[in-house]
């Protein structure tokens, strides 16, 4: 079975609701996926699920969708932050997109002492990678990407009630533990440095932040990043 095309629009969706299309957005679906007047196509906008959406106009610089039905509701993810510190440019890339893929309802990249790249983030992109992963994966979310903001101050203005998974490298070895705690919460991984001793230590004196070990070996920041969202989902996300 060949499946439908799947796209994001910044639009609303509804029964009957029309959508038009940007240039790149009809240069994709008419040059690219050679589609034509009267296909069906799947559009999400983040926010009123997934709509089947027939194609009344085409041309090579725009067109036209008409919503027929909703086939699926929009489904939220539980309330996770995920704060990571971006390496470099296809990694970070790598990491949106495994977090949107693993069901985070916000990224946050975030500047710690080691964190070399911070000023080469360019936030429109990643949001832009956010939104290709939501079309991937089925998903009718597609979480925020926050510019990138210096950890210390997020942990100074951090919200009450919510906890904090710190994946903290130096406990390799220990049992992988989460405590059965209700959300919300926040999961945080470092830079390929790791966190520095001042980071560590306030950390660890944090009541709401959990140090916890992501297994017997030192993970790559990208791969510790799908470790910790797994482990995370499958003790107290939507994974059960
Ligand atoms: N350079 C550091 C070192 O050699 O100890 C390793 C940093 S690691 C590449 C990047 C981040 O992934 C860490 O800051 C931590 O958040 C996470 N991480 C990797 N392996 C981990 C583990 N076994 N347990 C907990 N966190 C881990």
């Amino acid at each position: 079975m060949v499946s439908k095309v799947r796209l994001f629009v910044d639009h609303p969706l509804g029964e009957a609701q029309t959508v038009p299309l940007s240039r790149d957005q009809a240069h994709y679906l008419f040059g690219v996926m050679r589609l034509d007047q009267r296909a069906v196509i799947s559009l999400i906008n983040g926010a009123d699920g997934e709509w089947d959406a027939e194609v009344i106009q085409a041309s090579k610089k725009g067109g036209v969708l008409l919503c027929h039905t909703q086939t699926r509701p929009l489904q939220v993810p539980p309330d996770l932050w995920f704060l990571f510190a971006p390496i470099r440019k296809e990694r970070t890339a790598f990491i949106v997109e495994k977090a949107v893929e693993m069901g985070a309802a916000r990224v946050m990249p975030v500047q710690t002492d080691f964190t070399q790249a911070a000023n080469r983030v360019r936030q429109d992109k990643l949001q832009a990678h956010a939104v290709e992963a939501a079309e991937q994966c089925g998903g009718t979310f597609v979480p925020p990407v926050d510019e990138v903001t210096r950890l210390d101050r997020l942990l100074a203005d951090w919200p009450a009630g919510r906890q904090l998974m710190f994946c903290d490298e130096l406990l390799i070895g220990d049992p992988v533990a989460l405590p059965d705690s209700p959300g919300p919460w926040a999961i945080l991984i470092g830079p390929e440095g790791g966190f520095s001793p001042a980071e560590r230590d306030r950390l660890r004196g944090l009541p709401y932040a959990h140090p916890i070990s992501l297994g017997p070996r030192i993970l790559r920041a990208d791969t510790a990043a799908v470790a910790a969202l797994t482990v995370w989902q499958q003790a107290l996300g939507d994974w059960g």
